[in-house]
């Protein structure tokens, strides 16, 4: 199964993409992962990363897309993946659409977390103080959103108009809303 978890900073993507992958036996890439070991390794490519996430901007496609393509190539995202945090552009959208038509193995599903904006920042300011990850103060934060809407938000019709997109109401339990993505995942299985 090839997935993207789409979502607003707070939406719970980290969380439900770990069960996720668990189930469908995928690796889970999560790009704010695989930038944060970066920056703790204090490589080249996190020194480069760093100052744009430290201030809740997008780390340039060009890096992105090319960290994210070299993931794709390794052998154990032969029985699929699910993204979390990419594409976060159009531009990425339509890098990672050529690379994967290029593999000749498409998408085949994007799930999306629906929370509404008042509980993405609770929920944040509540991770800071229990996690104290670097971008999540509230000026941040704020930016984090703002990028989100203008930014990743036109995602969602690249996917809906390639009968991609599936919402998944992002309030409530995690596990209920496990049980709600594992639900919408099996109709597309069976489809
Ligand atoms: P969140 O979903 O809470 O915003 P992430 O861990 O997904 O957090 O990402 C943290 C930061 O890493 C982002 O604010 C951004 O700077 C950078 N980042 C992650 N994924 C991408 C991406 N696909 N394109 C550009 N920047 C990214």
């Amino acid at each position: 199964m090839r997935l993207v978890l789409l979502g607003p900073p707070g939406a719970g993507k980290g969380t439900q993409a770990e069960r996720l992958a668990e189930d469908l036996g995928v690796p889970h890439i999560s790009t704010g992962d695989l930038f944060r070991a970066h920056v703790e390794a204090g490589s080249e490519l996190g020194r480069e990363a760093q100052q744009f996430m430290d201030q809740g901007q997008l780390v340039p496609d060009r890096v992105v897309n090319r960290m994210v393509a070299e993931r794709l190539g390794a052998q154990d995202t032969a029985p699929g993946f699910l993204l979390d945090g990419y594409p976060r552009t159009l531009a990425q959208g339509e890098v990672l659409e050529a690379e994967l038509a290029g593999r000749g193995a498409p998408l085949q599903a994007v799930l999306r977390l629906v929370v509404p904006e008042e509980e993405l920042v609770r929920r944040i300011l509540a991770r800071a103080e229990q996690e104290g990850r670097a971008d999540d103060t509230e000026d941040v934060l704020r930016k984090r959103l703002a990028v989100y809407h203008e930014e990743t938000e036109p995602l969602e019709a690249f996917y809906r108009q390639r009968g991609l997109l599936l919402d998944v109401d992002g309030i409530g339990s995690v596990d209920e809303i496990t049980a709600r993505a594992r639900e919408r995942l099996r109709e597309v299985a069976e489809a």
